[in-house]
């Protein structure tokens, strides 16, 4: 009998990894600690609970990149699309779910498997060195004791346990007429080093304007745990930082100090706000230090303020809440394994992918690439065109590591197209193009996987 796959966390990652390396054919054991142990956000003792909003977001996938990972799962059998689907509310063109009935149906259709074993109870440090193919899915409130033993393993900041996200935006959506590239004093060996940032000016009345829009930006308020958080004060929002004092901002990440803009060398300009770039592809920037309690409306139109982003168009919004997750680009290797452990891999939410979708996406190929390897067979990885390829291409290299901060799936994160529609008019267009080319790619690598027959279950 093949030994089998050891699963920590039964949520999304961990439900759909189960279901994919049973369905393999390969036997699961699959470990939840809930009702055991409780997280503050998990109501129940479900498998793959929803523990906020009831949305897979939109279900278009045709012209958009979560709807597209829909359609990946789909294709590859996942039991999370096809629970949500059997259990879909009305919800215009995004897909909702009944959250109750969805995660009955997950729970029942896993303990039904022949080849899945559900144990209860924490995995509450390193697992045992017998049980050679592990997932760890234990998502963004992985329990503490497991946390630590990950940190032991794998060193000091290899795990952040604040999600600091600074928006981040489309390259192509900035206005070069009035920004430029260039980094702080020209720093760096190369070219590509010493044009690593884009630069927007401000002069005193934008700034001025920029503070009072700040200032006066409706704000989400932070929960109870997590101003129990530890790390606060090393992420302040921006706003915060303002409130402290009118020129704080200018004396930070808004310092204009060792850059010249080009488009008109002989002015100073007041403030600087940089981007800096957050992929190797260059087609997205996060704006430097914008992490931010704004609320989302507001946050575009305070950011779409500054010069050179009036028509910027966003990939995420900036955001601070509690989230435990690896720095994966430093940690794992190209198929989710840890560099110092390559037993453990790493699925969900943990390795810096966010949503439900998303982490049940990685948790789709994580547990096909777990059961690949127990059957002694190594499978291309999905191509970078592909929704889920891009996804496990950011998270494992495409992201720098030193700014590495969870992301939603967008097409930013795929290789461009070459020549194709541009500007406003030509987006829908391009997303076409994208999803096409996507669901090619998507068909090729499902059926080029060649495990066999899926056994039949449930
Ligand atoms: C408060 C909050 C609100 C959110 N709202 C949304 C939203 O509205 N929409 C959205 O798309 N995403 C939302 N997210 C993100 C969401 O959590 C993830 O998208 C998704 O649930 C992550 O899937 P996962 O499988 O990685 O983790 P989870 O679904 O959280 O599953 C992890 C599982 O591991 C178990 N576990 C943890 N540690 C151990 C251990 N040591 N041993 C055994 N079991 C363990 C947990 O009990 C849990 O069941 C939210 C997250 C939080 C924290």
């Amino acid at each position: 009998m093949t030994q089998p796959i050891h699963i920590i966390g039964g949520g999304m990652a961990g439900s759909e990894a189960a279901w994919q390396a049973a369905q393999l054919g390969v036997p699961v054991v699959l470990h939840e600690m809930r009702p055991h142990v409780a997280t503050f956000a998990h109501q129940t003792e479900g498998l793959a609970e929803l523990v906020c909003s009831n949305s897979f977001r939109s279900d278009d996938d045709e012209s958009n990149a979560v709807g597209l990972l829909h359609w990946e799962m789909r294709q590859a059998g996942g039991l999370i699309m096809e629970m949500g689907d059997a259990h879909a509310l009305p919800a215009g063109g995004a897909l909702a779910v009944d959250r109750h009935a969805f995660s009955d149906a997950v729970t029942r259709r896993l303990s039904e498997h022949p080849l899945i074993t559900i144990e209860r109870g924490e995995i509450a440090g390193l697992p045992p060195e017998d049980w050679t193919s592990v997932i760890v899915a234990t998502g963004p409130l992985t329990s503490p004791a497991l946390a630590e033993a990950v940190l032991s393993l794998t060193g000091e900041d290899s795990l952040a346990f604040f999600d600091a996200i600074a928006p981040i935006v489309y390259a192509e959506s900035v206005d070069l007429s009035k920004a430029w590239f260039q980094s702080r004093y020209d720093k760096g060996e190369t070219e590509e080093d010493r044009t690593a940032y884009l630069n927007c000016p401000m002069d005193r009345a934008q700034y001025e304007a920029f503070i009072d829009a700040l200032l006066a930006a409706e704000k989400t308020e932070f929960h109870d745990w997590e101003r129990d958080t530890p790390y606060f004060e090393g992420c302040l929002p921006i706003e915060v930082m303002a409130e402290r004092g009118r020129e704080t901002l200018r004396w930070g990440p808004l310092k204009p100090v060792g850059l010249t803009n080009p488009h008109d060398p002989s002015v100073k300009p007041h403030a600087i706000v940089q981007l800096r770039r957050d992929n190797a592809l260059g087609t997205l920037y996060n704006i430097v230090g914008f992490q931010t309690k704004m609320k989302y409306g507001a946050q575009t139109s305070v950011f779409q303020m500054i010069p050179g982003l009036e028509n910027a168009s966003f990939a995420r919004l900036g955001g601070i809440h509690r989230n435990t997750f690896l720095n994966s680009p430093r940690l794992l290797d190209a198929r989710m394994r840890l560099k110092a452990r390559p037993s453990l891999r790493f699925a969900g939410q943990v390795t810096g992918v966010e949503g439900y979708v998303e982490s049940a996406a990685m948790g789709l190929l994580a547990g096909r690439l777990a059961a690949a390897e127990r059957l002694g067979r190594e499978p291309d990885l999905p191509p970078r065109t592909t929704a889920i390829g891009a996804l496990l291409h950011h998270i494992t290299g495409g992201a720098e590591a030193a700014t590495f901060q969870p992301m939603n799936v967008n097409f930013g994160l795929f290789p461009p197209l070459g020549e194709g529609p541009k500007g406003r008019r030509g987006k829908k267009d391009r997303a076409r193009a994208y999803t096409e080319r996507a669901k090619t790619d998507w068909n090729h690598w499902i059926s080029a996987f060649g495990l066999g027959q899926m056994v039949s279950a449930g």
